[in-house]
C-alpha cells in the first residue's frame, strides 16, 4: 500500500485522513521527530497548508499533504477562520477555544458557521495540488458530545439537531468538509499518486 505523509501534529485530523483515505497508508509525523515546526502565519488556508506541505515534502523527499482548516462564525465576522486553533491564546488547547467561542456568541441569534478545508498535496518535484472542502451549520448553544476534536462539541451541521461530537465518525466522514476536501483531490490523487 502506498504511503502518504499528513503534514500534521493534530491526532484528530490523522484519524479521518485514515479513514478517508484507506487505500493509502496515511502516516503522520512521528517518524520525524526532528522536522522544523512551523508557524501559522499566512492571512489563508491555502497559504497556510502550502507551507506545511512544502516544509515536509522538502525535509522528507517524499509526497506531503497538509491539511488548514478552521471555523468561520458569521456573527464573528469569519472569525476564528485562520485563527481557529488558537482563538484562545498561543497555548489553548479544544476546550478553551470552545468555551471562548460560545462565551464570544453568548445571546447572539445569528448562531451561522461553517467548515472549511483546504488540501495541498506537495511532490518532490515541486508540484503543488489544491482542493477545498464546507461543512454549513450553527454552533449551538453548549458543548455536547464526546468524539472528535476541536470544535466538534458545539457544530451542528445544517439538516442535523445534534454536534458532529454526537454525530460520531462514521457520519462526520460522511458529510465533513475534509470528506468533502478529500472527493476533490481523490482524482488528482489518483493520477499523480496511484495507490
Ligand atoms: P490547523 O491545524 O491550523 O489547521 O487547525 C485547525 C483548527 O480548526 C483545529 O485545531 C480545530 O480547532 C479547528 N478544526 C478544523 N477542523 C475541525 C474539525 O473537523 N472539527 C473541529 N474543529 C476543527
Amino acid at each position: 500500500m502506498r504511503r502518504l505523509l499528513l503534514a500534521t501534529r493534530n491526532l484528530g485530523k490523522l484519524r479521518e485522513f485514515q479513514a478517508l483515505l484507506p487505500e493509502y497508508r496515511v502516516e503522520g509525523l512521528a517518524a520525524f521527530p526532528d522536522l522544523p515546526m512551523w508557524e501559522e502565519r499566512g492571512d489563508t488556508f491555502e497559504e497556510n497548508a502550502t507551507e506545511k506541505a512544502r516544509i515536509v515534502g522538502r525535509h522528507t523527499g517524499q509526497p506531503a499533504l497538509a491539511d488548514d482548516s478552521g471555523l468561520e462564525v458569521d456573527a464573528l465576522g469569519g472569525e476564528p477562520g485562520v485563527h481557529s486553533a488558537r482563538f484562545a491564546g498561543a497555548d489553548a488547547d479544544d476546550a478553551a477555544n470552545v468555551r471562548r467561542l460560545l462565551e464570544r456568541l453568548r445571546g447572539r441569534a445569528d448562531r451561522r458557521a461553517r467548515f472549511r478545508c483546504v488540501l495541498v498535496l506537495v511532490l518532490p518535484d515541486g508540484r503543488a495540488f489544491n482542493a477545498q472542502g464546507l461543512l454549513e451549520g450553527r454552533i449551538a448553544g453548549e458543548r455536547r458530545g464526546g468524539s472528535g476534536f476541536g470544535y466538534d462539541p458545539i457544530f451542528v451541521p445544517q439538516g442535523y439537531r445534534r454536534t458532529l461530537a454526537e454525530l460520531g465518525p462514521d457520519i462526520k466522514n460522511r458529510l465533513s468538509h475534509r470528506a468533502r476536501a478529500v472527493e476533490a483531490l481523490r482524482p488528482v490523487l489518483v493520477r499523480v499518486l496511484a495507490p
